[in-house]
């Protein structure tokens, strides 16, 4: 599948969104609206599981996007009952790029005790080698997902009953996962023990809801309780929530990039408005690299709040330099390479009248592989601009995620292969800061920056320092950082 639009290539891909709600009639309809809310998580596919006592465990998966998928009456017909739970997908292990339907969550299994359906958002860092041995010991894998063995460990665990199970699978498990499971009575929400992935509950008049963001709770009215801890299992039935820590406990090591980009803006994470700390982020970048400019103007649409945030710090004019095309969609796009290769053009438009004559300060939120940049700098240019200073909202992505969301590899990341002043001079750009991992930290409310000893988030992509060794990825011939 092509990319839905031209900046796909020069992003980091987020992952997953999963959703799930117990206790609402029609349940699956919510379902449907929390995972449209969540659908900047993942665009290739969607699915959803529905159970009913009537007519048991339903599914529907489906390419493409929820609102054209999970808004007939037709499709949502077929997922009765008081319990369900989907997924969004952007596939990062398994077919990717090139989703199959039979990799298209949540996925289901059938035990002595009951069906069991699963949705996963992260990745498995040892995937390959359970895969491997689950295979040798029987099992047959129906897909060429990661997610997969937690059913097939589930399958093979001796405990009783099916949360039990998973707690066992899990513990085999490494890596990233936030995980929305259903039986026929229970909502099962799990974080591994370093959180990394987020997951949040909400309550509704009559029911439960676990969700990636809180984005999604807002969308069917429900209340947001808590984020579901590092480590944390919860089981909820319609008698209530029970919690269980099945897992050594840690010290948390959530995804600062959440804060950065992944998670929607309108999100709470950690207590923190989403918005809020973007807009932080742009204060700090605004101290730490200032430069004299007449406009400052955020990249569309994700670098909005923290050019609002570097105007407000330093006084610099907040200017909508760039328009979106809001409406570019992936029809358009998708029929010739010509098309196509006009690129960022089809998507943003320099506003003229604004920029000519003036010097720009442009923000972003992360610089990946470097393509898009030197696009949107030459449109600025060729629109009159008198300078292009970029400023980034993360510091240089020098290193390749792990844990769920799609980067390219690392030698295809600029600041993998170049310095500052190197990728300024690649860019062709007047200056190009980005923001220090110390004020990253200081922008999300680590007042003290980052403990360099024990960091407080997961900064791997940023500092090459995995807290979770991506065992596959080794056997593959990944080189971790060398100690310092
Ligand atoms: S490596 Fe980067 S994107 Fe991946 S989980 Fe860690 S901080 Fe997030």
């Amino acid at each position: 599948m092509p990319p839905a639009h031209p900046f796909d290539d020069d992003k980091l891909k987020e992952e997953c969104g999963i959703f799930g709600v117990l206790g609402t009639v029609d349940a699956a309809n919510f379902v449907a609206l929390g995972l449209h809310a969540l659908q900047h998580r993942g665009q290739e596919a969607g699915g959803i599981v529905s159970y009913h006592p009537d007519h048991g465990f339903n599914s529907a998966r489906r390419f493409g996007y929820v609102r054209d998928n999970f808004t007939s009456q037709k499709v949502m017909e077929t997922l009765p009952g008081a319990l369900s739970i989907g997924h969004v997908r952007y596939s990062t292990a398994g077919s990717k790029g090139q989703t199959a339907i039979r990799d298209v969550q949540p996925f289901f299994g059938e035990f002595a005790m009951g069906g069991a359906a699963i949705a996963h958002n992260g990745n498995i860092t040892n995937a390959d080698a359970l895969r491997r041995e689950l295979i040798e010991r029987g099992s047959i894998f129906q897909s060429s997902s990661d997610s997969e063995c937690i059913i097939h460990l589930m399958a093979r665990s001796l405990q009783r009953n099916i949360p039990e199970r998973m707690e066992d699978a899990l513990r085999r498990v490494e890596g990233a996962f936030s995980v929305v499971a259903m039986t026929r009575t229970k909502l099962i929400g799990v974080r591994d023990p370093l959180g990394v992935r987020p997951l949040v509950l909400g309550q509704l008049p009559t029911g439960w809801v676990l969700s990636s963001e809180t984005c999604a709770l807002d969308i069917i009215g429900a209340e947001f309780v808590r984020e579901i801890e590092p480590g944390e299992m919860v089981v909820i039935t319609e008698a209530g929530v029970e919690s269980h820590h099945p897992f050594r406990r840690q010290k948390s090591r959530f995804c600062i990039f959440e804060h950065v980009y992944f998670s929607r803006p309108d999100s709470i994470l950690g207590g923190r408005s989403v918005y809020e700390t973007r807009e932080n982020i742009g204060r700090e970048l605004a101290k730490e690299a200032p430069v004299e400019a007449d406009l400052v103007c955020p990249v569309p649409d994700s670098g909005t709040p923290a050019a609002i945030g570097y105007s407000l710090e330093s006084g610099i004019p907040y200017a909508m330099g760039i328009i979106r095309n809001q409406y570019m969609g992936r029809t358009f796009i998708e029929p010739t390479e010509q098309i196509r290769n006009m690129g960022v053009r089809l998507k943003l438009n320099v506003n003229r009248a604004l920029i000519k004559g003036k010097r720009v300060i442009l923000v972003d939120d992360s610089v990946v592989r470097g393509t898009t940049s030197r696009k949107i700098k030459e449109m600025i240019l060729d629109a009159g601009a008198k300078e292009v200073h970029f400023r980034i909202a993360s510091p240089p992505t020098a290193w390749p995620c792990f844990y769920g969301v799609d980067t390219p590899q690392r030698e295809k990341l600029l600041a993998a292969t170049m310095s500052e002043a190197e990728m300024t001079e690649h860019l062709g750009v007047d200056s190009l800061k980005f923001i220090s991992l110390d004020g990253l930290y200081r922008a999300v409310g680590e007042a003290n920056g980052r403990d360099a000893s024990s960091p407080q988030y997961c900064d791997a992509c940023f500092s090459g320092e995995y807290p979770v060794e991506p065992a596959d990825m080794i056997e593959k011939g990944f080189e971790m950082k060398a100690a310092e």
